[in-house]
């Protein structure tokens, strides 16, 4: 390893300007906290799931390769997850990774990737990654799709892909479903609908599939309570995901997340359940919230946008008091002191408000 001096070049001579500029995405140590910034479901996995999994899991291959096709996982969400037979499915290590498949192969120099602003920071970031021109469209402020601005957007980029999360995050609502078919329809370039919150709303566009070639409808076992499996899927056009299907990498999806994911999706009763009871405690944390005069934003997801006076200092005093939440004031002016906090279980939560509460008395 004798080189002439002068001759390393550094880290900081030879990775991309961007990607210097960049932030490392954060996660903060969670360890003895209650852990409310991550959007996890917060109940452990059904008994009968978990012992599936544990008597499959000892007769996995694990010295082959996984099925490159994941056969049986396609057969399991085709059974049950109202996908219509003539889309395709395309599976990813974690929607994130759906996400920047997507872009790489769309990533034609000066080529747009769209969204919304605020939404989730990942379509930045991966537009950043795979050198797309990133435009963020901004929302009303209240969160809602600024329709006329988005149109106007569309006209003047022309964007080769539109991500937006339906529900949204941070902001947690769901945009108009009629004002979406419009976009859909108007946006000459792929629109993909982001709905990793599906098991919180009551709305899909799934059905909507078929009638509009250029839709595609993203979702993942993440936040459903399977974060650890790494799982995403994207449902569309043959025409779209035969193309992508060449940037995955090979075996993106290992074996055990394929068994695991079958498992749970195919004995999902308990788990429905679970995403029932977080809906129904984020529907009464939202009003336990404004109860305490507190803006709370209507959520279609498993976590609260709310605003208070001094966000940063309400969020510190949360941490010293062992709980965490996210505090997205940096993110985005629109959210100047917002937190987000996600559904715990009715013990958590309850921990949660009393150290709001707390927190608030002390920052005043
Ligand atoms: C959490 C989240 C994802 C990422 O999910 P993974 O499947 O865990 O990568 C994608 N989109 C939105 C809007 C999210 O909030």
């Amino acid at each position: 390893m004798n080189q002439p001096p002068g001759s390393v070049r550094s880290a900081q001579e030879l990775v991309r300007e961007e990607i210097l500029a960049l932030d490392a995405y954060q996660v903060h140590d969670a360890r003895d906290m209650v852990k409310l910034d991550a959007m996890e479901n917060p109940y452990p996995l059904p008994a009968s799931v978990a012992a599936t999994i544990g008597a499959a899991a000892s007769a996995l291959a694990l010295n082959r390769y996984p099925d490159p096709a994941a056969l049986d996982l396609r057969q399991t969400l085709r059974s049950t997850q109202n996908i219509p037979a003539d889309a395709a499915i395309m599976f990813g290590n974690g929607s994130d990774e759906l996400i920047q498949i997507i872009a790489m192969a769309l990533a034609k120099p000066e080529a747009v990737l769209m969204s919304v602003e605020p939404s989730f920071v990942m379509y930045r970031r991966i537009a950043c990654y795979t050198r797309m021109r990133f435009v963020g469209v901004p929302l009303n402020s209240d969160f809602s799709l600024d329709f006329q601005r988005l149109h106007d957007s569309i006209e003047e980029h022309a964007p080769a892909a539109l991500f937006l999360a339906y529900p949204n995050n941070p902001t947690g609502n769901l945009f108009d479903r009629e004002a979406l078919l419009r976009i859909v329809d108007e946006n000459p370039g792929l629109t993909v609908l982001d709905e990793a919150y599906h098991p919180f709303a009551q709305s899909t566009f799934m059905d909507d599939l078929l009638e509009h070639p250029n839709l595609l409808v993203m979702r993942t076992l993440s936040k459903l309570g399977l974060a650890s499996l790494r799982l995403g899927f994207l449902v569309g056009a043959e025409g779209w995901l035969s193309q992508f299907e060449k940037v995955r990498l090979p075996y993106n999806v290992g074996a055990f997340p394929q068994m695991a994911a079958a498992s749970a999706l195919s004995d999902n009763e308990a788990l429905k359940k679970q995403a029932k009871a977080i809906r129904d405690d984020r529907d009464a944390m939202v009003r336990q919230l404004r109860e305490r005069a507190i803006t709370a934003f209507d959520s279609d997801a498993n976590f609260i946008l709310f605003r208070v006076p001094r966000a940063r200092e309400i969020f510190l005093a949360l941490k010293a008091r062992r709980v965490l939440i996210k505090d997205l004031s940096p993110t985005h002016p629109m959210l100047e002191n917002c937190l987000r906090v996600t559904i715990g279980t009715p013990d958590e939560n309850r921990r949660f408000l009393i150290a709001l509460d707390e927190s608030l008395r002390e920052a005043v």
